[in-house]
């Protein structure tokens, strides 16, 4: 049984044997419809997703969803805002889907999706970001936005360990760093009146992260991997990632990838021209080419300069804010998807990256995209890419037709402007 009652009719378990998923043709995969927006959304991106599967396999192959509660629904029925039970079912089946959910206040921990994520020790976010035929944009040329974010999910500034100004925490924490660090301390402009955080960034933690990312690219025949980062002030960490990231691709994937630094060495006679340098990279070698840029210069470069983007791999922050920056280029928080991964245990939560939006709540308004993307990113995490392409094909074709929710008309010349729901059986009719 699960946390709603459902009970589980059928199905198989999606398990991972030496790193590889092994999914099964009916497996099961528990839902977190959301709070909010998160009811409409869900079952608009469910019923495109059930029929892009059964288009793309007739019937052999199907999802059994089963509901796992959390956030308010969860609050309300169990009294619970995340029930060990929906913690239990993510763990057992390895992948799930979760609309957005409310972040209690006053609660235990600081958010829901934050508890999932270290609870699963999901340490990839990926955020794809691509723009659909159609898609209203603030930029020239939004055709030419095409990245994935690998942002790093568990550590940096994010890992939460923090002392409140005043507190006598934070005091003791000054007090060991006058006494052990005295030069550090000086630093400090106004100790008695400052809180603090500290950054974690590990080679550990790089490492893994750098890997999902080189696999990523490796696998999807993308052209380059850019560190993205702010080594240049925070040597020892953000610069350390960068360092780590470099050594452990060169060290690891000889055959598959190339430095900068690499290839300047090896092609510095040759003469090559600064202005055609990234033709020249990429017409010198099939590999990728792995990179590094400033994060502030990235977040300008980003919109002025987006074809020199591809994979992107960066810490937290970074990470945080160079998605949410990328997804406003190509339509906004509405239809940009999200994943948290494992690729070692295999778990993985994909999810809206939008919050709950609760004044539209129960509207049949706003747009599915983000939670629709998510499973279609789902899908392709599973192998069922067939299913996965005709949703991608289906966006394309239903946005350039102009059929569009609230979101998107509102900045279109002569919009067809459709409701959540009817935006998802135009979605399933162009599949
Ligand atoms: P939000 O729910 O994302 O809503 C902000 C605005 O974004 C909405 O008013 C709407 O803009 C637009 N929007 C959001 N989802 C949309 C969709 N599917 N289609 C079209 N437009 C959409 O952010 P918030 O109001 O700051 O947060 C509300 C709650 O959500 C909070 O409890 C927060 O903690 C939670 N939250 C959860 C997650 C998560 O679960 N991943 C993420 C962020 C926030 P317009 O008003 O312009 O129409």
């Amino acid at each position: 049984m699960s946390s709603s009652g459902n009970t589980i009719k059928g199905g198989d378990i999606i398990t991972i044997e030496n790193g590889l998923l092994k999914v099964p043709d009916k497996p099961i995969i528990p839902f977190i419809e959301g709070d909010g927006i998160g009811a409409d959304v869900w079952r608009a991106s469910r019923r495109v997703l059930d029929a892009a599967i059964e288009k793309a396999y007739d019937n052999q192959r199907t999802i059994n969803w089963i509901e796992a509660l959390a956030g308010e629904k969860a609050f309300n029925k169990t009294g619970e805002w995340l029930p060990s039970e929906t913690l239990e079912m993510c763990r057992e089946y390895l992948v799930a889907i979760k609309g957005p959910l409310t972040t209690p206040i006053g609660g235990g921990f600081r958010s829901l999706n934050v508890t999932l994520r270290q609870v699963l020790d999901l340490y990839v976010c990926i955020r794809p970001v691509r723009w659909f035929n159609g898609v209203p944009s603030p930029v020239k040329e939004p055709n030419s936005v095409d990245m994935v974010i690998f942002r790093e999910n568990t550590e940096d500034i994010y890992a939460g360990i923090e002392f409140e100004e005043g507190t006598t925490e934070c005091k003791k924490f000054l007090s060991l760093m006058e006494t052990n660090f005295p030069d550090l301390f000086e630093k400090i402009r106004f100790p008695n009146t400052s809180g603090m955080g500290l950054k974690p960034v590990s080679q550990e933690g790089t490492t893994r992260l750098v890997r999902a990312a080189i696999n990523y690219a490796i696998a999807n025949d993308r052209k380059s991997l850019t560190f993205v980062h702010k080594g240049n002030i925070m040597k020892f960490t953000e610069g350390a990632f960068r360092n780590w990231g470099y050594d452990y691709v060169e060290k690891e994937f000889p055959d598959n990838a190339y430095t900068w630094e690499q290839w300047e060495k090896t092609n510095a006679m040759k003469g090559a021209k600064a202005a055609n340098l990234e033709q020249e990279k990429e017409l010198a070698s099939g590999k990728i080419l792995v990179k590094d840029a400033i994060a502030d210069i990235t977040l300008q470069q980003v919109l002025t300069r987006p074809k020199e983007f591809d994979v992107i791999a960066t810490m937290n922050l970074n990470g945080d804010y160079l998605s949410d920056a990328l997804a406003a280029q190509v339509g906004g928080i509405g239809i940009a998807p999200g994943g948290n991964v494992n690729y070692e245990t295999g778990h993985a939560i994909f999810e809206a990256t939008h919050g709950t939006a609760p004044k539209y709540a129960n509207l049949d308004k706003v747009n599915p995209g983000s939670v629709l993307l998510s499973g279609e990113m789902m899908l392709r995490y599973l192998g069922w890419t067939e299913a996965a392409d005709l949703i991608i094909a289906s966006m394309d074709k239903t946005i350039s037709s102009r059929f569009v929710t609230y979101d998107f008309a509102r900045l279109m010349d002569n919009p067809n402007e459709v409701k959540c729901s009817e935006f998802a059986t135009k979605l399933v009719e162009n599949l």
